[in-house]
């Protein structure tokens, strides 16, 4: 992914803001309506770590690569494991030099008769450059995506455990998207297209794995485990979904980790997220690290995403938040 709307946003975004505060929705009938609140079960932090690492033990994921098909096999059969149908998604996709990239989105549905339903999305695939790293001599060099892929798919998974062991009201799919972060890299010199990112969540957005696939909403993690993490409304999740945003946020605050979802608006992120929404039109929000300046986290796209940078807290911050949310749906 890549972090977009730098200075503009900040501005824009107060603009939007403060238009929309008269809005009379929420208005008071002068009724308390009773609202039963369902305390999700509790996401082990410990769990989601080793999906984390067992991710990262096979080393970096870039498609075309024998790790990259064996840690998909691992996550099918562990979604499998967990009590999901499966759907295991191959597509042919062109990254942004014309190489063709064996894509493989995997997709876990639960109760998949349920009309409705919730996504969580996550990108499975790791950046095949490390082209953001300090030393030149790494810019080539695959990079283990301990944070930028495994972290959100390490959170998914446990979720998976959680739904196998108790099941929320309405329907969950996990989709771990493909080739995400193939996106066209600094060196290049040609032409730098949007479209070179998320190729795995535009397929399937085009052409979903279920014929007329609908959801509620979706959330979309990326790079949910970094130490000290702040998470601010992302803008195209905003423009698109800012409902949902607000939902999350709410929830998050309500159980206590309002330190890590920062209820401030930041800069803009091209992400799955926006492919889903402006093809699939499914309002879905990114939670993705920014800094109050909207960078990424420091070892974003360098060889220092390693499970160093990996914080339990954060896993729990993150993977509690949503689960209350899906298990307050009904
Ligand atoms: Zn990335």
């Amino acid at each position: 992914m890549k972090n977009y709307w730098m200075a503009v946003s900040a501005a824009a975004m107060f603009v939007c803001f403060s238009c929309n505060t008269g809005n009379g929705k929420g208005a008071t009938t002068g009724q308390t309506e009773e609202k039963t609140v369902i305390k999700a079960p509790d996401f082990n932090a410990d769990s989601a770590y080793q999906y984390v690492k067992a991710q990262v033990d096979f080393g970096p994921r870039v498609p075309n690569t024998a790790e990259h098909v064996a840690c998909g096999n691992y996550l099918a059969k562990k979604l499998e494991e967990y009590g999901a149908k499966v759907t295991n998604q191959y597509a042919d996709l062109t990254a942004y030099d014309g190489k063709i990239l064996k894509a493989r989105n995997i997709i876990g549905a639960y109760k998949p008769d349920l009309k409705k339903r919730v996504a969580l999305f996550a990108h499975w695939d790791t950046r095949p450059w490390a082209d953001k790293d300090k030393d030149e001599a790494n810019h080539h060099t695959p990079i283990l995506g301990a944070n930028d892929g495994a972290s959100g798919v390490g959170v998914l998974l446990e979720i998976a455990r959680q739904i196998n062991l108790q099941e929320p009201t309405i329907g969950i799919d996990i989709i771990f998207f493909d080739a995400e972060d193939g996106g066209t890299p600094d060196f290049y010199e040609g032409r730098h297209e949007e479209t070179s990112w998320c190729l795995g969540s535009q397929y399937w957005s085009r052409i979903p794995h279920v014929q007329g696939y609908n959801a509620r909403f979706g959330i979309l993690l990326d790079m949910v485990g970094g130490k000290g993490a702040t998470f601010y409304r992302e803008a195209a999740s905003m423009k698109y979904a800012k409902s949902i945003v607000n939902k999350v946020w709410k929830k998050a605050k309500e159980i206590g980790y309002e330190t890590y979802f920062i209820n401030e608006n930041g800069g803009g992120v091209t992400d799955d997220h926006v492919f889903v929404n402006q093809i699939a039109r499914i309002p879905t929000i990114d939670i993705v690290p920014m800094d109050e300046d909207y960078s990424f986290f420091p070892h974003w796209h360098t060889t220092g995403d390693t499970m160093d940078v990996i914080d339990k807290s954060t896993l729990k911050a993150v993977g509690q938040t949503v689960m209350e949310v899906i298990y307050n749906e009904k």
